[in-house]
């Protein structure tokens, strides 16, 4: 078993070093890096019951990464990739999150960014990002998979490096959250929840954990249980879907990139893809954080919400070790977190007696 859970976390040297024998780099590839990964895995006994399962809980807080959620993973692999390649400009479609993170780490390059967003339907912490970091930011009149089909066409002129996850590198680098939940677990687990979008990072979850099982780092592999949004769900439907509809931003997603990875990480690991409505993303999302303390965006209450189903349908056997991934940070999107929080601050005098009265005392 791997003895790397003693590294001192002041240590850490990002990802790309830290797996760097397992990841397409050379000693000359220049390693554009936030020190990304190493992400906490918290056990969530509070949560486990509430939710009425005799589950031992983990959740790999990817919202803890540097600009808060998984897609720095990719990206550090990405645009350390294309500068190796001496590419001057960096382009991605991006529901929010791929757009901050190529910002930030194009600038941490030195190189230029153009991110296309779906107009209107991108979380405010998001934008905000990736008009700070400094790219070209474009709002397309349609969906994410509008703005991915125009950038495909952009890197079909050979003058800019696409970095989405239909770059294959992105998938490289976020693979390596597998082998971090398998060194901090000492196992990999039963089972593996994450939501499902572009289905890249499914796909990144299960060739991850295949590699740490045929090095024989890890004696198991977990069942994939992957979530979509009900009116965003084309691969539990089974077709795309023309105008995906769902609170959960970051897994609006019609057609996705990564759909072949997804299915054959399901049926591969004997594993699962479902769907959850709004209403019950909502309530996990919200659950997470007054149980747990733990401040998710919504996409990240979607395999939550799976879990939840899957306990009540009796679909995991007791005592089963179940990783859950949180993709992005609450604070991404303040807007439905304060829609959603159900009630805004009473305004009082700045009198004792006025706050006593609120609080009852
Ligand atoms: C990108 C993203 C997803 C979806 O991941 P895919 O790889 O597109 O399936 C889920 N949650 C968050 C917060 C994301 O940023």
């Amino acid at each position: 078993m791997s003895n790397n859970t003693k590294q001192p976390s002041l240590a850490w040297p990002g990802l790309i070093r830290r797996y760097a024998d397992y990841l397409p780099v050379n000693e000359f590839t220049p390693i554009v890096t936030l020190l990304e990964g190493n992400t906490p895995l918290l056990k969530a006994d509070s949560l486990a019951r509430e939710m009425g399962g005799d589950i031992e809980l983990y959740l790999k807080y990817e919202g803890l990464n540097p600009t808060a959620s998984f897609k720095d993973r990719g990206m550090t692999m990405a645009v350390s990739k294309a500068k190796e390649r001496g590419a001057d400009v960096v382009v991605c479609a991006s529901t929010g999150n791929t757009s901050a993170s190529a910002a930030a780490y194009a600038a941490r390059a030195g190189l230029k960014c153009v991110v296309l967003l779906p107009n209107g339907k991108i979380a405010l912490g998001k934008l905000a990002q990736a008009l700070m970091y400094g790219a070209t930011t474009i709002s397309i009149e349609g969906n994410f998979d509008d703005a991915l089909r125009i950038v495909r066409e952009l890197g079909e002129t050979g003058q800019v490096e696409v970095v989405n996850s239909v770059n294959p590198v992105r998938i490289e680098g976020q693979k390596t959250a597998s082998f971090e939940v398998v060194d901090q677990l000492g196992q990999a687990p039963d089972f593996h929840f994450l939501p499902v979008g572009n289905a890249g990072n499914i796909t990144a979850y299960w060739k991850g954990y295949k590699e740490y099982f045929d090095l024989g780092i890890s004696s198991s592999k977990p069942r994939m249980f992957g979530f979509q949004a009900a009116n965003s769900a084309p691969i539990v439907d089974g077709s795309p879907i023309e105008n995906p509809q769902t609170v959960a931003t970051a897994i609006r997603i019609g057609n996705p990139a990564s759909w072949g990875g997804a299915t054959n990480a399901v049926e591969e690991s004997n594993g699962h893809i479902g769907k959850v409505t709004d209403n019950e993303i909502l309530i996990a999302y919200k659950q997470l954080a007054k149980t747990e303390g733990i401040f998710a965006e919504p996409a990240c209450a979607a395999p939550l919400a799976g879990l939840k189903n899957c306990l009540l349908n009796d679909k995991i056997p007791e005592g089963s070790k179940i990783v859950v991934t949180l993709t992005g940070h609450g604070l991404k999107d303040p807007d439905n977190a304060i829609n959603e929080a159900g009630y805004t601050p009473a305004v009082v005098a700045p009198e004792l007696d006025a706050v006593k009265d609120i609080i009852g005392l």
